[in-house]
């Protein structure tokens, strides 16, 4: 028998993974996304919107390639981008920056997180974040051997429980992960808030990872950066992006700002992880960056719309929609509806009603604490979120009251 007839039919080896990644599974946006293609559903769970980002933007990207500007980039970034971002957070937060020792330019925020985690922290460091989290903060403390610990946001209002981190704040503590505006909740930090985890971080020399790339969606009240807090700057990485601002979430363009003292751990494992991030599409967010405040203004106005458009249409289905002041997300409560979990909930909505969602469970250290949270995006056009409303009022029946 020839070797490959024997080997077809035969088991196929187990899947192999190392320790550090075992615990995690296939990410809930991919499984949702693939689960959106096979049962033709309308998707409202993975947050990248079914608009195309502007035009100036995706023009400067090809001009770039015609000029040839298609060789490695310098590794922390081209220098006109880490100038653009550097003017940009001035703009935002009136730090003033160094544009060459303090920003690293990385492939989507989500690079940015991982080099910051595996840059700065050693095995054994513990890091606090909050609870429900972006998957990515527990699996990148995983590879860098950290301790992951976390605090929960309850609903309805998501307010950080200060004493909470307080009691959970050690000698063994590196930093706190924190994430304003929040996804999934969309939640924003208050100014109280940041000055107490403030005063905590400065009181027991506790890092911050300051997870910022919905800043531009901020609805209901002003975003903060924890970086402009007096005697902050020194001990807090902003990570930040392109693709919710500019409708891009493709393009993976992100950057770490930090002192030149934290800059140096983020670069190092940068180096070693991606080396350095697309070229012309880092010319692009230049232009991208210096875009005038009316396209930041119009942006706002246009998810706006769409958030009236998805809460009121999923309070007429009957959910109990729980108040969200930024970012493309918000969260309900789907327990009226009679599924047993958010996650045979996200099963029924996709194959009954033809809606994909998230189920929240995912983002907690404890699934039980997620159970009753579904989170849906409007990062959609506005008839596309129409049309899920409708479904919904169609099909969901209340079972409980
Ligand atoms: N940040 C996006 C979300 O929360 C998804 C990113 C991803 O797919 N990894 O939906």
């Amino acid at each position: 028998m020839a070797e490959n007839e024997s080997t077809q039919n035969s088991v196929p080896p187990p899947l192999q993974v190392a320790k550090r990644l075992e615990k995690f599974k296939t990410t809930i946006f991919t499984q949702m996304s693939s689960l959106a293609i096979k049962h033709s559903a309308i998707n409202l769970g993975q947050g990248f919107p079914n608009f195309d980002g502007p035009d100036f933007v995706k023009e400067a990207a090809i001009q770039a390639i015609r000029d040839g500007k298609n060789q490695y980039a310098r590794g922390c970034g081209v220098p006109e981008l880490n100038l653009a971002v550097a003017e940009r957070f001035k703009k935002d937060t009136n730090l003033v920056v160094d544009p060459e020792k303090e920003v690293t330019v990385t492939s989507g925020c989500t690079e940015a997180i991982a080099a910051t985690m595996l840059g700065l922290v050693n095995p054994g460091d513990e890091v606090i974040i909050f609870a429900p989290f972006y998957d990515s903060y527990e699996a990148t403390l995983s590879m860098a051997g950290a301790v992951t610990k976390s605090i929960t946001l309850r609903p309805p209002t998501f307010s950080a429980p200060i004493d909470e981190l307080r009691s959970l704040v050690s000698k063994s503590t590196r930093a706190i992960l924190l994430n304003t505006p929040h996804n999934p909740t969309g939640k924003m930090f208050t100014r109280e808030e940041l000055d107490a985890i403030a005063s905590l971080c400065i009181e027991h020399d506790v890092l911050v990872f300051s997870d910022e790339v919905y800043d531009k969606l901020a609805f209901e009240m002003d975003h903060i950066s924890i970086a402009s807090l007096p005697g902050m700057y020194e001990r807090t990485v902003t990570l930040n992006s392109l693709g919710k601002t500019f409708s891009l979430t493709g393009w993976k363009i992100g950057w770490a700002i930090a002192p030149p003292h934290l800059t140096w751990g983020v670069r190092q494992a940068h180096s070693f992880l991606t080396f350095a991030t697309a070229t012309p599409l880092q010319h692009a967010a230049v232009a991208a960056l210096q875009a005038p405040e009316s396209y930041f203004e119009e942006l706002r106005r246009d998810y706006l719309a769409k958030k009236s458009i998805l809460v009121e249409g999923l309070e007429s289905v009957g959910f109990k929609v729980f108040p969200s002041s930024g970012t493309y997300f918000v969260v309900v409560d789907h327990t009226l509806f009679g599924q047993e979990n958010d996650v045979a909930f996200c099963e029924y909505l996709i194959k009954e009603v033809g809606v994909v969602a998230i189920p929240t469970s995912v983002f907690y250290l404890n699934p039980e604490e997620g159970k009753n949270l579904v989170r849906f995006t409007f990062c959609k056009d506005e008839q596309t979120l129409r049309s899920a409303v409708e479904r919904m009022k169609e099909k969901l029946i209340i079972k409980k009251h």
